[in-house]
């Protein structure tokens, strides 16, 4: 069974049909490409899996159970993180603080003891091999150091599926290159990543599967070998 599966969602805005019955399946271990032209449903799927907008019909299964995701809360719950253009990470806070966020009150940030905030900042960083001073305000960094910062709380957090939101959008080349390779990681490691893009060479150079969106439909789901056999 798929670590999660969505069972003919579908999502209305009005007379929009955002996600028509659509059907998508992700492996432990794989990174599923998501593609599709803008309109065809893509951030809505993202924002379901995120909490932050509710389905009209379908089921989605996580380890084939069914589940609800009704806040960005249940979704830290149940293993999920979006990682996308609208950062999760508050700006005007340190990467440290950013990096308690979620785990530590608001109100007990005063009483932290600020030397081990800094350790475990340094902790969670090294693992994703993040070279980033935890000290420095979060909105210094560049987009792409925000985004390490954002997946390095996810695997923090022991995320299982990880939805990527056009990651290399704003991403310098020596950016992009690092991120794919904490992507490869986090494949080895058994997370399933939703990665969403419309660079054909990215997918083509991460992905394992990829799905089509048009128009709120499904178009259809292709394994990468069958695409290009000789891979
Ligand atoms: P994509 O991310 O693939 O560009 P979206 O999921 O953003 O696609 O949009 C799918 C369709 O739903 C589009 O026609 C879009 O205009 C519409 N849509 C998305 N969000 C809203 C909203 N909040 N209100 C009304 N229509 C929306
Ligand atoms: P993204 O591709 O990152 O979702 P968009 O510019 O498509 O960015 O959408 C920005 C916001 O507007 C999103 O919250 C989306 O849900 C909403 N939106 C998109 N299309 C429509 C629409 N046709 N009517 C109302 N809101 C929309």
């Amino acid at each position: 069974i798929p670590l999660l599966r969505l069972e003919g969602v579908t999502k209305r805005y009005g007379a929009t049909t955002a996600l028509d019955g659509v059907h998508f399946d992700l492996r432990a271990g794989e990174v599923h490409a998501l593609m599709g032209e803008n309109g065809a449903g893509k951030s809505t799927l993202m924002k379901i899996l995120a909490g932050n907008v509710q389905r009209d019909a379908g089921r989605i299964l996580l380890d084939g159970a069914p589940v609800e995701i009704e806040s960005p809360k249940d979704a830290t719950a149940l293993g999920i993180a979006i990682i996308h253009q609208e950062l999760n990470t508050v700006p005007a806070m340190t990467v440290a603080e950013n990096l308690a966020l979620g785990r530590e009150p608001r109100t007990r940030w005063g009483s932290l003891d600020r030397r081990a905030l800094l350790r475990e900042a340094r902790e969670k960083l090294d693992r994703i091999g993040a070279d980033i001073d935890p000290r420095r305000e979060l909105g210094s960094l560049s987009v792409g150091m925000q985004q390490m910062v954002e997946i390095a709380r996810a695997v923090s957090e022991d995320a299982r599926v990880l939805v990527l939101d056009e990651p290399t959008a704003a991403l310098s080349r020596g950016e992009s290159l690092q991120l794919y390779r904490l992507v490869r990681e986090m494949r080895a490691a058994g997370v399933g990543l939703v990665y969403i893009s419309h660079r054909m060479e990215e997918v083509w150079e991460l992905a394992d599967r990829i799905t089509v969106f048009r128009d709120g439909g499904y178009v259809g789901t292709r394994e990468r070998t069958e695409i290009n056999p000789s891979d």
